[in-house]
């Protein structure tokens, strides 16, 4: 059987073209460290108090502003992915990011390659569990500039969870191709699983610390992925 050409890659970020500690040790840490004064210095502002407001609901209980900012950085160690605080943590990467207190990381061959196969014509597209707004951030504000321009659409868990074959099926309709032409890339079994029996080729990524998984083509690095155009 001759392996279909592929018009479209699909990649997951932590792990694959970014490394899990910038998430873990960077991105997390700076939301915790500067959520309490970001809150008190915006509290008055609407978008903040509806945000706040969220908080209290969830918690079924009135809090005021220094009670929910404690529950927000509850949520945080728990690693909770809940609404409000997934939003106050895009504002404070946003404004992280803007003051160029870090950069989005990605490995140095993922500019590179991905801006070949943006040459060669293939759609590349993201599916994250992180927000498409913190995606488009990370990839708006990373070391070698803004890579927003070479991607063709972002997805995140509202479109589904990653370890379903539903999600990919979803995803090929949007991007408008057949699964068995996108390639999908993780350093996750689970995910390449569902993205297979979606019909996706699939490569996993080795990064420095993941595991190989049976079953899929292997690459440690874009470099290395090969695929048929
Ligand atoms: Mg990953």
């Amino acid at each position: 059987m001759t392996t279909p050409r592929v018009s479209a890659i699909l990649t997951d970020i932590e792990g694959t073209t970014t490394s899990l500690s910038f998430v873990q040790e960077v991105l997390f840490p700076y939301g915790a460290q500067h959520l309490p004064e970001f809150v008190r210095r915006h509290q008055d502002e609407p978008e903040i108090k509806a945000l706040l407001k969220e908080v209290s609901e969830i918690q079924q209980v009135l809090l005021d502003d220094e009670a929910a900012i404690a529950v927000l950085l509850y949520w945080i160690t728990q690693d909770k992915k809940l609404a409000p605080l997934k939003a106050l943590q895009g504002m404070i990467w946003e404004h992280g990011y803007g003051a160029r207190d870090f950069f989005g990381h990605v490995y140095p061959d993922v500019p590179i390659v991905l801006q070949r196969w943006h040459e060669a014509g293939l759609g590349l597209y993201v599916f994250s569990s992180g927000s498409v707004y913190a995606q488009k951030l990370l990839f708006g504000h990373t070391e070698v500039g803004d890579l927003t321009g070479l991607f063709s659409g972002y997805f995140d868990t509202r479109t589904g969870p990653k370890k379903e074959a539903a999600s990919y099926h979803a995803i090929a309709q949007e991007i408008g191709k057949e699964p068995k032409n996108i390639l999908f890339l993780s350093d996750v079994g689970a995910e390449l699983d569902a993205a297979q029996q979606a019909g996706m080729q699939t490569t996993q990524l080795l990064r420095v610390g993941t595991e190989p998984y049976t079953g899929h083509p292997h690459a440690e690095n874009f470099y290395q992925i090969e695929l048929k155009v």
